[in-house]
C-alpha cells in the first residue's frame, strides 16, 4: 500500500439515473419534462453572442437572480442560484450544517442527502417514514444540527401539507430548515409563503422539472433571511466564482418570464399523471398519492425488478431502487400522453 492511499478521500457517490442513448426509447427514469422549454429560451440561446462566450459570466448572475426575485416578489438579495438544485443543496449543506449534532432527514428520500453529509463529514440521522410512506413530523422535534426534506418527497411523490411543514419549522427555530421543492410545481403549495415568518427557512427549487431545463442546470434557493443567502454566496465564492454560465443566465431568465407557457405545460403533466394513475390501478398497481411529475407504483403480483427489466428490454426506462421497503416499487416519470399509453400497453403485455 502506498503512503498516499491513507490520505485518499473515499466516498460512495450518488448514482444518477441512466442516460441511455437510444434513438427510439421512452425515457421515464429521471423525472425530466417531456415538453420543450419555453420558446423564449431558444431565442435567448441564439442571442448569446460569441463576445459573451469569450468573457467570464457575471459572478452574481444578476440577470437571472433578479428575474427569479421579481417572479416571486422577493429581493434579489434573497435569491441564490446554482448549477442545478444539486449544487444549491450541496452549498447549503456546507453553509448551514456545521453542528456536532446530527442533521435530520427521512430514511427514504433523495439519496444525495446522505452523500453530501458523508463527503462534508456532517453527522446525520435518518427518520423512518410511516407505514404509508409519510414523513412523521414529530420525529423532527428532538435537538438536531439542521433539517432537510423534499416536499413532495422523492421517490415517494407524497406531498406534506404546509401546516405540517410549518410545524417542523416551529420546532426547529435554532437550526436551518431546508425544504427541497424540486417537484412543488406539480400540485403542491410552496413553503415560499412562510419565508417572511421564519428566518431559519430556506426553500430550494429547480428549473430541471417544471421548466424543462434539466440540461441547462439551474437551481435556486430563496430565504426571507438575506444573511443566509449571503452566507451561501460566501461559500460559493470560496469554491468557484463563476458557477452560472452565460447561456444559463440568459436562457434561464427567459424561461421564468413565460408564465403562461409554464402553467400550460405543468397542467398537461398533472392531467397525464391523473390519467396514468387510473390506468395503472386498473392493471393491479397501487400508486402512492402523487403531487410530483412521477408516480411511485407497486404491483400486487408482479415483482418490480422483473417489470423494470422487461420494460428496459423494450427500450422503456423507469427507475428501480434496490433498497429495503421500496424494492417492490417502480418510479415512473410522467411523459407525454402517447408515451404513457405505450408504457401502459407494454405493462399489459408484461403482466398478462
Ligand atoms: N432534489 C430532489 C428531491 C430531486 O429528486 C432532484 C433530482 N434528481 C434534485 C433535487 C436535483 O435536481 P437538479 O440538480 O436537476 O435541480
Amino acid at each position: 500500500m502506498k503512503a498516499w492511499e491513507n490520505n485518499l478521500r473515499q466516498v460512495v457517490p450518488y448514482v444518477p439515473g441512466e442516460q441511455p442513448k437510444r434513438s427510439k426509447m421512452i425515457k421515464l427514469n429521471t423525472n425530466e419534462n417531456p415538453y420543450p422549454p419555453a420558446p423564449g429560451v431558444r431565442d435567448a440561446l441564439d442571442a448569446v453572442e460569441e463576445d459573451l462566450l469569450r468573457r467570464y459570466p457575471d459572478p452574481t448572475s444578476e440577470v437571472l437572480n433578479s428575474t427569479i426575485a421579481n417572479y416571486y416578489g422577493v429581493k434579489t438579495s434573497q435569491v441564490f442560484t446554482g448549477v442545478g438544485s444539486d449544487d444549491v443543496l450541496s452549498v447549503a449543506f456546507l453553509t448551514f450544517f456545521n453542528s456536532d449534532k446530527p442533521v435530520f432527514f427521512p430514511d427514504i428520500t433523495y439519496s444525495f442527502y446522505k452523500v453530501w453529509a458523508d463527503v462534508y463529514r456532517i453527522p446525520y440521522a435518518t427518520m423512518p417514514l410511516d407505514k404509508n410512506f409519510k414523513i412523521v413530523k414529530e420525529d423532527y422535534y428532538p435537538e438536531n444540527g439542521g433539517v432537510i426534506f423534499p416536499n413532495p418527497n422523492a421517490p415517494t411523490a407524497i406531498y406534506m401539507g404546509l401546516d405540517e411543514v410549518r410545524d417542523i419549522i416551529e420546532h426547529n427555530r435554532d437550526v436551518i430548515v431546508i425544504v427541497d421543492e424540486a417537484y412543488i410545481d406539480f400540485g403542491g403549495e410552496s413553503a415560499l409563503s412562510l419565508i417572511d415568518e421564519y428566518d431559519n427557512l430556506v426553500v430550494v427549487q429547480t428549473f430541471s422539472k417544471s421548466r424543462s431545463l434539466a440540461g441547462l442546470r439551474i437551481g435556486y434557493a430563496i430565504s426571507g433571511n438575506e444573511r443566509l443567502i449571503k452566507a451561501m454566496n460566501d461559500v460559493k465564492y470560496s469554491i468557484n466564482s463563476y458557477t452560472m454560465n452565460q447561456t444559463a443566465i440568459y436562457a434561464g431568465a427567459e424561461s421564468i418570464k413565460d408564465k403562461e407557457y409554464f402553467t400550460k405545460q405543468v397542467n398537461k403533466i398533472i392531467a397525464t399523471r391523473e390519467k396514468t394513475v387510473k390506468e395503472l390501478e386498473e392493471l393491479g398497481f397501487t400508486c402512492l398519492p402523487s403531487k410530483a411529475n412521477f408516480v411511485f407504483a407497486k404491483h400486487d403480483k408482479a415483482a418490480a425488478k422483473d417489470i423494470f427489466e422487461q420494460l428496459k428490454a423494450r427500450d422503456i426506462f423507469v427507475r428501480y431502487f434496490n433498497q429495503p421497503r421500496i424494492d417492490n416499487f417502480l418510479r415512473i416519470t410522467i411523459g407525454t400522453d402517447k408515451e404513457m399509453e405505450e408504457l401502459v400497453s407494454a405493462l399489459k403485455d408484461i403482466i398478462g
